[in-house]
């Protein structure tokens, strides 16, 4: 078998998808992106496509290393990303050339379903309580949402105390019906973080997600002295190189990489294996659509210490398409009482409908993140 072509597809809301041919007929899919970044990814992905036309598509492994080490410069958001939604395709053919789901390949299930949870409120939250009691009678449990809109370095008594106060309505409305993890996005930075972390301690969030930025990983094992609430990171690092220094120095309990980012199955599958002997848990990240979410599933049904997995129904990025609407499969996709059973079908187990991804790649939008600025007009981290 051999790759014969790689098409790009560039959709709404902003998501890309890949698609990997072959010459027996069978064809792989793929979601290489970075949000925000579809069109700085595609080419990437044009770029190694040099590197494996003409190769067999089954020989995932070598495929990995020579994206990876044949590059004198390599890693990063972009060419990482670009090799995971490739990397994603490799699966999703192979597993269709033997006839089993990916889930197989890596040596089979160690759990029967697995816990996914919802997003609620958006970049600005307001009616939490009532987007959380509509989701629970859909089964959902379990929740994220976004612990704090900007946040200065130093930043008023006031905005410490908005964000503990949504935190507090949560708590006081539904107490212990919900588990609810906070992200702070990134958007608040150590000094900030640490009283940010202890006020909101008494409402016990099942995490906090980006206490900081990734690339002040070293604050983490000092802000996990300091709070009882378990820190979550990873979906801005990139390889088990940069995760290997974040389990080195401890202070994150669960690794949250992003199956579209961090290298795709082959690293994710190992990344996971690191965290579990470390003992820190793995929830990876998943905003995006069903070709990744499959993808995570796949190395979820397999990772002893995968405890949660995001997915993107209803959330506040989907403007103009959500999570299903480019699969045949939906049914396989159901989330019943909070939980998703492995995809049942061979590869990745997602059908894509080709004719709709076509369509909608006719008119992308160019998906950006707003820009947001501090009351003295400084950039503010969204
Ligand atoms: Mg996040």
């Amino acid at each position: 078998m051999k790759i014969t072509r790689l098409h790009t597809y560039r959709v709404a809301p902003r998501w890309m998808f890949l698609k990997v041919e072959t010459d027996e007929g069978i064809s792989g899919w793929g979601e290489p992106v970075i949000e925000g970044r579809a069109r700085t990814v595609e080419a990437a992905v044009h770029e190694f496509a040099e590197a494996l036309v003409g190769r067999d598509p089954r020989d995932i492994n070598d495929l990995w290393q020579t994206m990876y080490r044949s590059n004198f410069y390599r890693g990063g958001a972009i060419l990482m990303s670009a090799i995971a939604g490739i990397d994603q395709a490799l699966w999703d053919i192979k597993g269709k050339a033997l006839g089993v789901p990916v889930y197989q390949l890596l040596g089979g299930k160690v759990r029967d379903r697995m816990k996914v949870y919802s997003w609620v409120g958006g970049d600005r939250p307001a009616d939490i309580v009532e987007h959380m009691q509509r989701l629970m009678e859909g089964g959902f449990d379990t929740f994220k949402l976004n612990g704090t809109e900007e946040m200065t370095m130093l930043d008023s008594p006031r905005a410490v105390d908005a964000a503990v106060a949504k935190v507090a309505a949560v708590h006081e409305a539904l107490g212990s019906q919900v588990s609810f993890g906070l992200d702070f996005h990134g958007r608040v930075a150590a000094p900030m973080a640490k009283r940010l972390l202890k006020e909101l301690e008494p409402y016990k969030p099942l995490f906090v997600e980006e206490p900081v930025l990734a690339e002040q990983a070293e604050h983490y094992p000092r802000l996990a002295a300091a709070t009882s609430i378990p820190l979550a990171a990873g979906e801005r690092m990139y390889s088990r190189f940069e995760f290997k220094r974040v389990l080195q120095e401890g202070g994150i309990s669960i690794l949250q990489p992003d199956l579209s980012h961090a290298g795709g199955i082959t690293e994710c599958h190992k990344i996971a294996a690191m965290a579990e002997a470390y003992d820190v848990a793995f929830a990876p990240h998943c905003p995006l659509g069903p070709v990744a979410l499959a993808a995570c599933l796949q190395v979820d049904f397999t990772a002893w210490n995968a405890v949660l997995q995001e997915q993107s129904m209803g959330i506040h990025y989907n403007r103009d398409a959500e999570l299903l609407d480019y699969v045949v499969n939906k049914d396989d996709f159901r989330i019943e009482g909070g939980y998703m059973r492995a995809l049942p079908l061979p590869g990745l187990g997602v059908e894509i409908d080709e004719e709709r991804v076509v369509h909608a790649s006719r008119n992308a939008p160019d998906w950006r993140n707003p820009v947001w600025r501090h009351l003295d007009g400084s950039v503010a981290e969204w």
